[in-house]
């Protein structure tokens, strides 16, 4: 398995609110996305994404789509717990999307909360794994419908796949998706450069599109 990732800030926004994780000993891989109009939205993904870490032992036992969805709700409660503790962070919340693969990339358990997403590179193809949550729309983006730390609950919605070698996964926050359109991404994502060549030729795009927003990209090879 040959893994990639990057995350810029982009070349409008004062600090980067992503986040993201790559855990090659547990193929495990978590894209954030703190959101903006909240507070502390970089507090929100990175605690995601650090309790998230702490919950890898238990998504290696029992049901893996369970598991994940226990993993998601840890780290909506633990985004709430914090957010107590300090008033500038009431409010905060963030997106997540992770992915599980197994050890020899036969299968991969993908879940979400939010917009942002997982794409299947095979191929030349780009298959959306992910269903955005956000009310619909056919002018412009709709709000987002659920996120972790909200207080509204969560009710993540899990994707298990069959992968075939050269498979791969494409993990992404919105700032890749809103600037490039998904042609211009499967070239990129599908070309033979290694998957972290793959990773910062789509945050250049991004960027070279206005990067209005910050970046973020894990891509899984099996
Ligand atoms: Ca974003």
């Amino acid at each position: 398995m040959q893994v990639g990732a990057a995350s810029d800030i982009g070349r409008v926004r004062g600090r980067n609110e992503d986040a993201l994780l790559v855990d090659d000993d547990h193929n495990f891989f978590v894209v954030a996305d703190g959101l903006g109009g909240h507070p502390a939205g970089d507090v929100a993904s990175r605690t995601a994404v650090e309790t998230l870490d702490r919950h890898l032992d238990d998504l290696s036992r029992g049901d893996p789509a369970d598991a994940l969805v226990s993993a998601l709700r840890a780290a909506d409660d633990a985004i709430r717990s914090e957010a107590a503790t300090d008033q500038r962070r009431a409010g905060m919340a963030t997106t997540a999307v992770v992915a599980r693969v197994t050890d020899g990339g036969e299968e991969a358990w993908v879940a979400h909360v939010g917009d942002s997403r997982a794409y299947l590179v095979r191929e030349a193809d780009l298959r959306r794994i992910t269903r955005d949550h956000t009310t619909g729309g056919l002018f412009g983006r709709g709000s987002i419908t659920q996120a972790l730390g909200t207080g509204d609950g969560i009710d993540p919605d899990v994707t298990h796949i069959d992968l075939v070698p050269g498979d791969r996964l494409l993990l992404c926050t919105d700032g890749l998706t809103d600037m490039v359109p998904e042609d211009a991404i499967a070239k990129i994502a599908a070309a033979p450069d290694d998957p972290q060549a793959a990773c910062q030729r789509l945050v250049d795009a991004a960027n070279e599109r206005g990067g209005v927003d910050n970046i973020t990209v894990i891509v899984v090879e099996v």
